[in-house]
């Protein structure tokens, strides 16, 4: 392994180069030094600088920089364990799973097997598998199959012992005619199962599920990641990472579990502590559920179940409790709030605090946002993380919110028009990582796919330079870095990407096919 050097000038001549999107920059080089940008504007001012310096000079031949986007709200460690499961769907027998199990083994030789997608209905066997069918394929280390739905899985006999399923009496345990627990778990049990599989995973393992997906980012020009919900195995995870090798990654930025949080504030600790590259910035918390759960907190209940109006997850007091901490310690507080009475706890408990200052205090989600919450967002310059790719995946949400409120639906364009200064994230894994399916569903919202409610919210589409502004610049505010980062400006990290098209040349269907060629941190290539 090369030891990272950090340093050292490069100069990118003959490029289309995007500096920034509000106002609309483009130049034709950018010179690097020193993990920062030194200069950008004209061939001939970046070549003498370059000669002056004994830099080194790369031809863009007439190629294409962004800088690199920000995703300011994603969960690594879940995206690492998605990249590390075996896709199952598809397979057509009990014999076909194991043979894929024993093949996944030999070639991975992971600690745990995690694979998901499989569907008894397909197989020719016309049964379901059971402990012994896994057993047979690899016995000596844990191994969880979830079935396609997410309601079932089948675990080996190792597994079903490490997760203390075997002896536990609990109706989600299937059992065979003599009483037998056969290795299927339904519905709880399936969490429970993956969740102490996952957490009984080697420091080792960890380290290279973060890495793979800190990789994938990298390979999508993705170069600053806001991690959410960070818990202390991954926190840990991270540390060992940037300890092993030096860093060729995208930049982390860490928002923490409430518990980690608690640990991490008694120590003293002070919110942006870390490095340019891994650097501590927050806690989030939850305010509500989720819309297709019909957990998502509403103000009055939802239209197709007139019973139910979501959840309320925190109390005003301990929110109260968080934010006065935090500020005090200079920490981000993140607060994921979907329904419009979620946010309206969130605001009003914001409100308290007074107009956000130097700390700014954000909103996850804000999916169901009245106007005048959109308001009083703006009034007290709350920042708030949005999802464009839950437009298209939400396809059913007028069911739930009805013809009316389903007008106040990721209102993107409203809130940025009222000066809310957006960030652009995917939730990843939720929604996909890569940034041009985001930017695709921010600027047609679901045009092409019949969203339902695509009439109802059309004056709420932005513009290509809106989507790209939001996940480079704006993402950067929302973390808090908008003169580290956002932009390729004199003196901010060098973080960009080469992209295959020019996407203000190509019709918006290619820019959601633009490729990613080379992604830059510091000036330095890592992919
Ligand atoms: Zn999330």
């Amino acid at each position: 392994m090369l030891v990272m050097v950090l340093q050292g000038v490069k100069c990118f001549i003959n490029g289309r180069i995007y500096a920034g999107f509000k106002p609309l920059r483009v130049r034709e080089a950018v010179v690097a030094a020193y993990g920062r940008i030194l200069y950008v504007g004209e061939n001939r001012d970046a070549l003498s600088i370059c000669r002056m310096l004994k830099g080194e000079i790369v031809d863009l031949g007439g190629r294409i920089i962004l800088p690199g986007f920000i995703d300011s709200h994603m969960h690594l460690d879940s995206l690492g364990l998605q990249l590390a499961t075996l896709d199952l769907r598809g397979v057509r027998s009990i014999g076909e799973l194991k043979k894929r199990i024993r093949e996944y083994n030999e070639e991975k030789n992971p600690g745990i097997i995690i694979g998901r997608g499989w569907d008894q209905e397909l197989f020719d066997e016309k049964r379901w598998p059971t402990r012994w069918d896994i057993d047979e394929a690899v016995g000596d280390k844990p191994v969880i199959l979830i079935r396609v739905c997410g309601h079932a899985a089948v675990l080996n006999t190792k597994a079903m012992e490490i997760t203390g399923l075997l002896t536990k009496q609990t109706p989600n345990i299937v059992r065979d005619e003599s009483g037998v627990a056969t290795g299927v778990v339904v519905e709880d049990a399936v969490g429970e199962a993956l969740s102490i599989l996952s957490g009984s995973m080697s420091m080792d393992e960890r380290v290279g599920l973060v890495e793979s997906a800190l990789k994938y980012a990298s390979s999508l020009g993705v170069t600053t990641i806001g991690f959410m919900s960070c818990g202390r195995n991954s926190l840990e995870a991270l540390f060992a990472l940037f300890q092993s090798n030096g860093w060729r990654y995208p930049r982390i930025r860490v928002y923490m579990e409430p518990g980690l949080f608690n640990d991490v504030s008694r120590l003293g600790v002070k919110g942006g502590f870390g490095n340019e590259y891994l650097r501590i910035k927050g806690v989030k918390l939850f305010a509500d559920g989720s819309l297709g759960a019909r957990t998502a907190w509403l103000s009055k209940p939802y239209s197709d179940k007139p019973s139910v109006s979501g959840r309320q997850l925190i109390s005003r007091e301990e929110l109260r409790e968080v934010l006065e901490k935090a500020s005090k310690q200079g920490f981000q507080v993140a607060v994921h709030g979907i329904g419009d009475a979620a946010i309206d706890l969130i605001l009003s408990v914001y409100r308290e605090f007074g107009v956000s200052g130097r700390i700014r205090h954000r909103i996850e989600h804000a999916s169901v946002i009245r106007p005048d919450q959109i308001e009083e967002a703006s009034r007290l310059r709350i920042v708030i993380s949005v999802q464009p790719h839950f437009v298209i995946s939400d396809w059913w949400a007028k069911e739930r919110l009805g013809s009316e409120r389903i007008k106040w639906l990721y209102p993107f364009k409203t809130m940025a028009s009222k000066g809310i200064m957006l960030g652009f994230s995917t939730d990843s894994p939720v929604e996909p990582l890569n940034p041009w399916e985001t930017i695709y569903a921010a600027v047609t919202r679901g045009r092409n796919e019949n969203i339902s409610f695509y009439e109802d919210t059309r004056n709420e589409t932005l513009t290509l330079e809106d989507a790209l502004y939001y996940y480079t610049y704006g993402s950067a505010y929302v973390i808090g870095e908008e003169e580290e980062l956002g932009s390729l400006e004199e003196g901010k990290l060098a973080d960009f990407i080469v992209v295959d098209r020019d996407p203000f040349e190509v019709d918006i269907d290619d820019v959601r096919g633009t490729k990613v060629l080379e992604t830059y941190i510091g000036g330095e290539r890592i992919y």
